[in-house]
């Protein structure tokens, strides 16, 4: 290999796109990309909360720029990626599909619009705006998309079945894309993070009960901290992971390996 280490693990000069990056997951993302080197372009549909975090990042010598997008309307999306194309002159390294949203219910309470909504949010923007950051990511002669799916698309969860469809096929379309893009240099993985601590989740961490049950199934014993998630996203996009694309990584504690630990001593 003809990079030094340090190159191999750096991300100066590079751009990167992260939608949601104005709380949780996203937030913790695109402050590692920038502590990495990069340059970051991220989006929410709330114009207060993000000119807030730009003016915090701004004054932490970060280089972060953004504007308001709701990923769910197919316009905003293509608004967003002249935004993005016209900012970082037609070349993208990096595009991290975070935003996600759900709503939680039996199946058979599912309305078509919860339905739209839940699917139009956290699969349709993942496979539009991979078509749209495709001619950036290949124009950069070295891309990556990290996807950030979620445990509920191996495992059952009680997260609600659309959800858990939805990022089952985002598991699939980073598989997919790794296949059909690696001629184009553009590299694809999927993190899959457990619940973790974030707005997101607040009512559900607020519930005893729900914590206790969780808990006891995740074998490290605690619910994950946004950084957590954030490090394996930042690593994948690193020159250092070079090689590694395709790949569906459980950010989980072990809560998906976990099969029981008998109480009782075995011989
Ligand atoms: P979060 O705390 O709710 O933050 C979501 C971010 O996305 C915010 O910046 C939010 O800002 C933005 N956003 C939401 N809807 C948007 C839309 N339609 N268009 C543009 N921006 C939008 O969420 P999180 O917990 O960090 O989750 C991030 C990702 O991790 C999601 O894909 C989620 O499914 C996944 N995940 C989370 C957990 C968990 O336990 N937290 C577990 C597994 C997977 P605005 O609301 O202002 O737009």
């Amino acid at each position: 290999m003809a990079e030094n280490r340090a190159s191999r693990w750096s991300l100066n000069g590079m751009t990167a796109l992260v939608t949601g990056g104005t709380r949780g997951i996203g937030h913790a993302i695109v402050e590692d990309l920038c502590g990495f080197g990069a340059s970051v372009y991220t989006c929410s549909r709330n114009q207060g909360e993000l000119d807030k975090c730009l003016n915090e990042w701004r004054s932490k010598g970060f280089l972060v720029s953004g504007s308001v997008c709701d990923v769910s309307s197919p316009l905003h999306r293509e608004k967003l990626i002249q935004e993005v194309t016209s900012i970082f002159n037609g070349n993208l390294n990096i595009y991290v599909n975070n935003v996600g949203v759900n709503y939680r219910k039996p199946t058979v309470e599912y309305t078509a619009e919860d339905y739209s909504e839940i699917t139009a949010v956290n699969l349709d923007s993942a496979h539009h705006l991979s078509q749209l950051t495709h001619p950036l990511l290949k124009a950069s002669g070295k891309g990556s998309i990290v996807f950030i799916s979620s445990i509920a698309s191996v495992v059952s969860l009680g997260t609600g079945s659309v959800y858990a469809a939805c990022k089952a096929a985002i598991n699939q379309l980073s598989k997919y894309l790794a296949c059909e893009w690696a001629k184009d240099n553009i590299r694809i993985n999927c993190v899959v993070p457990a619940t973790t601590n974030t707005p997101l989740v607040e009512h559900l961490l607020r519930n005893k009960k729900y914590v206790e049950e969780m808990l006891c199934r995740t074998p490290l014993n605690r619910i994950a901290e946004t950084e957590e998630v954030s490090s394996l996203v930042t690593y994948l996009c690193l020159p250092a992971a070079s090689y590694i694309t395709g790949q569906v990584i459980c950010v989980d504690g072990g809560l998906t390996v976990n099969g029981f630990q008998p109480s009782m001593r075995l011989t």
